[in-house]
């Protein structure tokens, strides 16, 4: 629903109609609560939550900070092609976010981040699991697995080894599978020197999956209103002032889900939550229909760090993070160049018609790569859900849950502790 009236009193209004507004929108719906959820752009889950891989994932729950990422980063600065790009700036915001990036880098962080950032998803699949059939079926809910291939025997032996690891110390389950066993999408064929299946992970089309749940938040009774901006928050004697282009609206509890742009919704208790937009691309290809035998697994790319993920009659090509800023342009010719970078793995697939124009969007990567998500320091009554990085698709169902319990309806499924905001200083 797109609209300039907005209700004067809310119960609860939710910041932001990507994967994380929705999911908060739709979870306390179902708890009974009274929402309205407030989208800036004129549709719901154009911007993060829309062209990405659309995965929900445990073997890619690895943050992103990782022991030699920034010597890694630095050397691959001058590579148009490079899965990585850092533009540093001496910005307080940057140096301070990359303080705290730096120490996520070490490798007792990563092990940390990493556990929990797994038990978070397999909350979030329990949640998915649970979801009535014709709702999850309606955004592509398909567990079939993620395969990942790799080009060379040198590679394959790091897949394995990395696929060793997740297994052994975090329980997630893996099989090697030959070449010819690869299940390429689209009719194509997978070719190098093996590959790596995890039959746990599943998959989604991202954005028919917020179109759905604010649907159905609206059909139980919610609010939602797309070409509305949140300008700022104040606190009330009797709750909380929302500010937006369309008039105030008076709410007990706000839920500032708005991603990348959450600090700036914040104002200055922005500093509370430290975060840089990763952006990265995604070009859909149209693919012949998949009726009747089933999607089958995303395939990682995983020697140039990218996606192919099968959707309905469309193939995405998702990769590339560039910390650039939030107002740098799409480089849409380092996109484009994706197309010729997974050519050797996926043949033929640069002859596939595009189905719709690269896409980019921004990761929200908080410093230590765990979501930001709990009640604002001295603000009462407005919850953050933001920070969700690599993997907000993976963790809007569980973040969701959380945001209603930290409202009082239902219970915690998962420790917040070191989830909360502030916890950067
Ligand atoms: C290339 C790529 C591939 C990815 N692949 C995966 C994957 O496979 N699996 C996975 O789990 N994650 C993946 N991600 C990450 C995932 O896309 C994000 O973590 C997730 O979409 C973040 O959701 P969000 O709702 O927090 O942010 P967004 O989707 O950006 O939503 C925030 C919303 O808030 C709105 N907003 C901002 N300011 C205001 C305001 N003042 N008033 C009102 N509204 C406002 C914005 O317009 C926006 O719609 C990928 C990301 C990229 C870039």
């Amino acid at each position: 629903m797109t609209g300039s009236e907005v209700p004067a009193v809310a119960d609860v209004v939710v910041v932001g109609g990507g994967a994380i507004g929705a999911w908060a929108a739709y979870t306390l719906m179902r708890a009974g609560r009274q929402v309205v959820l407030l989208e800036r752009d004129d549709t719901f889950g154009a911007r993060a939550s829309r062209g990405n891989a659309g995965l929900i994932t445990t073997s890619s729950a690895m943050p992103i900070a990782s022991p030699g990422v920034i010597r890694d980063g630095i050397r691959m600065a001058a590579d148009p092609d490079s899965p990585f790009r850092f533009r540093p700036t001496l910005s307080a915001e940057f140096v301070r976010w990359f303080a705290g990036f730096r120490r996520g880098c070490r490798p007792e962080a990563v092990h940390r981040v990493t556990a929990r950032s797994i038990e978070l998803v397999r909350a979030s699949r329990s949640i998915l699991d649970a979801l009535p059939a014709p709702l999850r079926d309606g955004f592509g809910y398909t567990t079939a697995g993620v395969t990942a291939l790799y080009g060379s025997e040198d590679t394959l032996a790091a897949g394995v080894a990395k696929a060793r690891h997740l297994g052994e110390d975090f329980g997630v389950p893996w099989r090697a599978v030959p070449i010819g066993e690869v299940a390429a999408p689209g009719r194509l064929r997978a070719v190098g020197a093996g590959g790596v299946h995890y039959p746990q992970d599943a998959h989604v089309d991202p954005e028919r999956m917020v179109h759905e749940l604010v649907a159905h938040a609206v059909n139980g009774g919610a609010t939602a209103l797309a070409g509305v901006e949140v300008r700022g928050l104040a606190e009330r004697a009797a709750g909380i002032s929302v500010h937006t282009s369309a008039g105030p609206i008076r709410a007990t509890s706000v839920v500032v889900a708005a991603g990348a742009w959450a600090a700036r919704v914040l104002g200055g208790s922005g500093r509370l939550v430290p975060m840089q937009p990763g952006q990265g691309y995604s070009i859909d290809l149209a693919t012949p229909s998949h009726a009747g035998s089933g999607l089958g697994p995303p395939i990682r790319l995983a020697d140039v760090r990218m996606m192919a993920t099968p959707l309905s009659g469309r193939l995405r090509l998702t990769g590339k993070l560039d910390l650039r800023g939030l107002s740098a342009p799409p480089d849409v010719r380092r996109a484009r160049r994706m197309l010729a970078l997974a050519e050797p793995y996926l043949p033929g697939l640069g002859r596939l018609q595009p189905a719709r124009e690269v896409w980019s969007g921004h990761r929200p990567l908080s410093p230590d790569g765990l979501p930001i998500i709990g009640p604002l320091p001295g603000r009462s009554g407005v919850i953050v859900a933001a920070g969700h990085g690599h993997l907000g698709v993976s963790l809007a169902p569980v973040t969701g849950s959380i945001v209603a319990a930290l409202l009082g309806s239902g219970d915690l499924l998962v420790e917040v502790e070191d989830l909360r905001v502030g916890r950067f200083g």
